[in-house]
């Protein structure tokens, strides 16, 4: 008998272990085999879906762009969402509002956007799902100015644990709309629409790379550092050591990049200048200061970094509220063991400087570390996935937390929001999805674990 008129796959099918692998971003695809995965095409599916689940007591897991590191929507039994062919967007230039189905990327959303004059705080790399990315808060281009990008979502469509389709906004349906906004990979319904607060496009984008010796890290860094309080909002700080960048091969470099989304091209060299004119950065070996670009360049520039789909990624992240010195030495331990090429550590200066709204988004630091070990080799996943974890221990006593966005939850579990959030979240989730209709986290930190025993 026929479940549905849209696309679904049963296990066993011919065509469901290529759709269970394809639909991970990460070549690294975990051993969990869901009983269906369904595509469905409109709300309505996806209502009776959530019905279908009810009545057979199935548990539901919903993907939008794939790029959960985790694959935390792929789980054993259960029912498969892939929302692969909702990715539609529209827009009005007036109002400037945008409204987005989960999977289409912030990139294609932004690159019709930018003709207009508007843009919308998308992810750094051009093909995360807008559904995840706004899920978990959001660390798009110009956050640190504009904010997560979760704050500037006005609303949604969520199809509720009986199968409801409901309007959620500040105004109704509070409770959906408050955890929508940061509950990430846990959250207790299956959103079908995202209705987007447009921002008017910087003119004054710029960005600078500088590749150091390693030699000179603790310096680079200190200074750097030194001057973070002076970091303008719509500046972003990072730096990646890897192997084999910016042509120097077989030894680790460090490379820091500054980036600013500035009204004007003047504001944005004043907001770059104070990186450039540190003496340290006489020290570079290779440099690229004060480019001007457009969106779609930074974007491109993100993905030749970053966008290597189907090479397997181990991550892990946390955020520390300290200066970087402190964590200098361990930073040194990661770099000595660093493997192959494109293995890297990242590291932002997130530096945190406006008041948030009230959401369930609540962990975040003055720096935020991810560790990414990356290879082709399922030999290597085992090695790997310890290096990410065991080389950030020594680190534990500076954690403050983790971002869900690089969440590594069954390896290494973490406070990724707030223990009144989280308190928050779960008797919502009681109260919204008592049968646990939804997967919740696939793993909790031992600090939730306890606040869970007490609710
Ligand atoms: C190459 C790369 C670059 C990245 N860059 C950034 C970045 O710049 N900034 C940043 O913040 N993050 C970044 N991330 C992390 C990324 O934002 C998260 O992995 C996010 O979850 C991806 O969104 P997605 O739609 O692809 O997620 P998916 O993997 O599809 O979903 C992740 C989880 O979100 C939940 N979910 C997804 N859609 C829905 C829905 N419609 N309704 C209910 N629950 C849903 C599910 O629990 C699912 O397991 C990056 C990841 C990668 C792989």
């Amino acid at each position: 008998m026929e479940l549905w008129d849209f696309k679904y796959l049963r296990r066993g099918d011919a065509d469901y272990e290529k759709a269970r692998c394809g639909a991970v971003w990460n070549g690294r695809v975990p051993d969990r085999y869901p009983e269906l995965i369904v595509y469905p095409q409109q709300d309505s599916h996806v209502q009776s879906i959530v019905c279908y689940a009810r009545e057979h007591g199935m548990t539901i897991g919903t993907k939008s762009g794939g790029h959960s590191w985790t694959a935390s929507f792929l789980r054993d039994g259960g029912i498969f969402v892939d929302l692969a062919h909702m990715n539609h967007f529209s827009f009005d230039v007036q109002q400037r509002i945008a409204v987005a189905q989960p999977a289409a990327y912030g990139s294609d959303l932004n690159a019709a956007l930018v003709p207009h004059d508007l843009m919308f705080p998308g992810g750094h790399c051009p093909t995360v799902g807008l559904g995840g990315f706004l899920l978990q808060g959001g660390f798009g281009w110009n956050s640190r100015k504009w904010g997560v990008a979760c704050e500037s979502v006005l609303a949604i469509d969520v199809v509720t644990a009986t199968g409801e389709l409901i309007h959620a906004s500040a105004y109704e349906h509070t409770d959906f709309f408050w955890a929508a906004r940061g509950a990430g990979c846990g959250y207790f319904g299956l959103i079908t629409k995202f209705y987007l607060k447009l921002h008017t496009l910087p003119h004054g984008i710029m960005t600078a790379r500088y590749v150091f010796e390693i030699d000179d890290f603790d310096e680079v860094l200190t200074a750097v550092d030194s001057v973070s309080e002076q970091v303008l909002p719509d500046l972003e700080i990072g730096f990646f050591v890897a192997r084999d960048q910016d042509g120097f091969v077989g030894r680790p470099t460090l490379a820091l990049t500054a980036d600013a989304l500035s009204d004007t091209e003047e504001e944005a060299r004043r907001a770059l200048g104070l990186l450039h004119n540190l003496p340290v950065f006489s020290k570079t070996i290779k440099s690229f200061p004060y480019i001007s670009c457009t969106l779609k360049q930074m974007l491109q520039r993100f993905d030749d970094i970053l966008d290597n789909r189907g090479r397997r990624y181990e991550a892990n992240n946390l955020w520390a509220d300290v200066p970087v010195q402190m964590l200098l030495p361990t930073f040194h331990n990661i770099i000595d063991a660093l493997p192959a090429a494109p293995s890297h550590l990242y590291t932002m200066w997130w530096l945190p400087n406006k008041e948030r709204p009230e959401m369930a988004f609540s962990m975040e630091a003055r720096l935020y570390i991810a560790l990414y070990a990356i290879s082709v080799d399922p030999k290597d996943d085992q090695p790997n996935g310890k290096y990410v974890v065991d080389s950030m221990v020594p680190m534990n006593e500076y954690k403050k937390g983790i971002q869900l966005a690089d969440e590594n939850l069954p390896a290494a579990p973490g406070m990724f929001m707030k223990m009144r959030n989280f308190s928050k979240l779960e008797n919502l989730r009681h109260k919204h999805d008592r049968e646990g209709r939804f997967y919740g986290y696939i793993r909790l930190p031992e600090e939730f674990e306890r606040a869970m025993a007490v609710l």
